[in-house]
């Protein structure tokens, strides 16, 4: 190999490898361990403090010997080993190390470049500048991306670097690129929407505590309540709704039917529990329950002063089973009105006279050591 090191950074080529590598490694929610995914690549990895111990030196005679406070990569014979420094306080800048040293790996640095200097002894910042923004693109992209920034259900900048585990330098950075670039970055979103499906569209209902993944879901489909809301509880606004022992944000777990990928029900009708239900069956025959739950609006029987009367809407023909409402319009839905669900606060009940039951029965059958 003889290549020469571009003269310009490919941030294309750095954009592209940071997306094939979380979709190679199925990554669907953040923030995510890096270390394993170092491992999966058959990457070594030491900290500062392992090699200090090793050597009979200190950290800070480490950080001099390889010119760098953070963390390098060193190839010798077809082994990576990253070194980085695990004594940075600021967790979000470790995770960035080890995300632009993992850059340099994926992006074939030490590889398909001749420079005997890099496979003796690591790349250095100062040294490689070409190369080392080509690591940081991928960094940033794999990351924070601003692609995903634009259209994350949040914008505060402290929130952001919470949830995605990077510093509040590296958000802000990642907010100023979006703005500064807009249809540079906004073009790559589709593939974070597609990715990242179930992480992005996670709700939470702050009356009933239902947790469910529906896009675009304005009413909940348990209570009909409008207060739902993002369901990533690493946002700063759920540490009032933590329990104080537990330090856990309560969820509810109302029943649910399984479906099939058309989100029609399958193996038994919910209402009168019949199992004959063949799949080109739109209603139950024995109870005339249809197979799939959908959105009946506000039908003329089920309005009054305070509910006018209101059409199924577009959205709503798919419902999942166990939905009282229709998360998009606000209207009945089919199963509800047709008595095949209970209300949600009965099922509640049901849920805590269950808890408090189990709770007797292990209370009464104490070990006896
Ligand atoms: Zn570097
Ligand atoms: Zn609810
Ligand atoms: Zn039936
Ligand atoms: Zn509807």
């Amino acid at each position: 190999m003889n290549n020469v090191i571009p003269k310009k950074p490919r941030f294309d080529l750095a954009c592209r490898s940071a997306y094939q590598t979380l979709h190679y490694l199925k990554i669907h929610s953040f923030p995510f361990n890096l270390l394993p995914i170092l491992g999966k690549f058959n990457i070594m990895v030491a900290t500062y403090g392992e090699v200090a111990r090793r050597s009979g030196k200190s950290i800070q005679d480490i950080i001099i010997s390889t010119g760098t406070e953070d963390g390098l990569t060193i190839y010798a014979h077809g082994t990576y080993i990253v070194l980085y420094n695990e004594t940075i306080s600021i967790s979000g800048r470790i995770r960035w190390t080890l995300a632009h040293e993992l850059g340099h790996i994926v992006l074939k640095h030490f590889t398909d470049f001749d420079a005997t200097q890099l496979t003796r002894c690591g790349l250095t910042d100062s040294e490689y500048k070409v190369l080392d923004r080509e690591a940081n693109t991928f960094a940033s992209e794999f990351l924070c991306s601003p692609a995903l920034i634009n259209i994350l259900p949040i914008s505060n900048t402290s929130a952001i670097s919470t949830i995605l585990g990077i510093s509040y330098e590296a958000a802000m950075y990642a907010k100023k690129k979006l703005q500064d670039y807009p249809l540079l970055h906004t073009r790559h979103s589709s593939f974070f929407r597609k990715q990242f499906y179930n992480f992005l569209n996670v709700k939470y209902c702050m009356n009933c505590h239902h947790r469910f993944i529906l896009k675009d879901a304005k009413f909940c489909p348990i209570c009909g309540s409008e207060k739902v809301q993002w369901g990533n509880f690493k946002q700063p606004t759920f540490i009032f709704f933590r329990n104080k022992e537990t330090k856990e944000v309560p969820v509810m777990h109302y029943k649910n039917y399984p479906t099939t990928e058309t989100g029609r029900i399958k193996d038994q009708c919910i209402r009168c529990e019949n199992e004959d239900l063949k799949e080109d069956f739109k209603f139950c025959p024995i109870c005339g329950l249809s197979t799939t739950n959908k959105c009946v609006g506000v039908p003329n029987d089920w309005s009054d002063e305070d509910i006018p009367p209101q059409a199924p809407c577009e959205l709503g023909q798919t419902l999942p089973p166990n939905a009282r409402y229709c998360p998009y319009c606000g209207g009945y839905s089919d199963y509800y009105i047709h008595q095949a669900l209970p209300s949600w606060e009965d099922e509640v009940k049901q849920i805590q006279e269950e808890d408090t039951e189990y709770n007797s029965l292990s209370a009464d059958e104490q070990i006896p050591f």
